[in-house]
């Protein structure tokens, strides 16, 4: 069965202020989808939300996760039912290798599948991160460096496509706004999510870098204003961004635009 991600009229507040009014997406594995759209339009929201973030209220609409109430798991539920935000731990921590820390986020996984796991056996779990190494083309040394620590925004975006390609989640949500205009992290991200793209991997790829097309290829292209998809196209409305800018999105949306 393939799973999905499926955001229905999602409504979200911050502080009692509005700031999501309607928000449909669904991305389903096999799928690469990009959500782009100006600054302060609540692309951002719309990611911490799914994380479960408890700053962001919801007041109405659902989060479908695979056919589970998204709204109703706990964060690390959402991550071990196979739902993966790029951002989840952005903290160093001391003393916890790469490898140490992807392996207890594999046997967390594991056990959600099956209560009695025992985790995945050393041996096996060296070959899979040799594996996965080799297919990003992370160097080896990688594994055994303190998490975070002292990483350059590249080194974290490397660690996080670590993480995603080891954990093999369902569907990732990369929100890769708050790196701005760093090309070598979005290069990275996009290397990463082209490597691993496939039937069983669905991607939401949030970003307002318009040269996107230059580094991922997605089926799907989605525009935020004022808290909601307002166009919905393929690659084509990334090429069209990139010529013309949001102004003609303003234009044929002054509904949303201006509130
Ligand atoms: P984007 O990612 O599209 O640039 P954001 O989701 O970050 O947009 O922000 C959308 C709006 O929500 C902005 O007006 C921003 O000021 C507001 N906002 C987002 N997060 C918070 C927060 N934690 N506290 C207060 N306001 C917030
Ligand atoms: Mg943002």
């Amino acid at each position: 069965m393939t799973s999905a991600l499926e955001i229905r009229n999602l409504h979200v507040s911050v502080e009692d202020k509005p700031i999501l009014r309607g928000v449909n997406l669904t991305v389903k594995q096999g799928e690469i989808h990009a959500l782009m759209g100006p600054n302060g339009t609540g692309k951002s929201t719309l990611a911490y939300t799914l994380m479960g973030h408890p700053h962001y209220t919801v007041t109405a609409g659902q989060i479908i996760f695979k056919g589970f109430d998204l709204l109703e798991m706990a964060p690390d539920e959402r991550a071990r039912a196979g739902l993966f935000l790029a951002f989840q731990y952005p903290v160093a921590i001391p003393g916890v290798s790469v490898a140490n820390f992807l392996r207890t986020a594999i046997n967390a996984r594991r056990r959600a599948v099956n209560g009695g796991d025992k985790g995945i056996p050393i041996p096996e779990f060296r070959k899979l991160l040799r594996a996965k190494m080799d297919q990003l083309q992370v160097p080896q040394t990688f594994a055994g460096r303190y998490l975070n620590e002292g990483f350059s925004g590249g080194e974290k975006k490397r660690a996080e496509i670590l993480q995603l390609a080891t954990l093999e989640p369902e569907i990732a949500v990369l929100d890769e706004t708050d790196s701005g205009l760093d090309i070598d992290a979005l290069r990275i991200v996009a290397s990463g999510v082209n490597a691993l793209a496939g039937p069983q991997l669905g991607v939401l790829v949030i970003t307002h870098y318009q040269r996107i097309l230059n580094y991922i290829k997605p089926d799907f292209v989605h525009i935020m204003l004022g808290g909601r998809v307002v166009e919905t196209g393929g690659a084509e409305l990334a090429l069209h961004l990139e010529e013309k800018g949001y102004d003609w999105v303003r234009e044929r949306h002054e509904e949303v635009a201006d509130d």
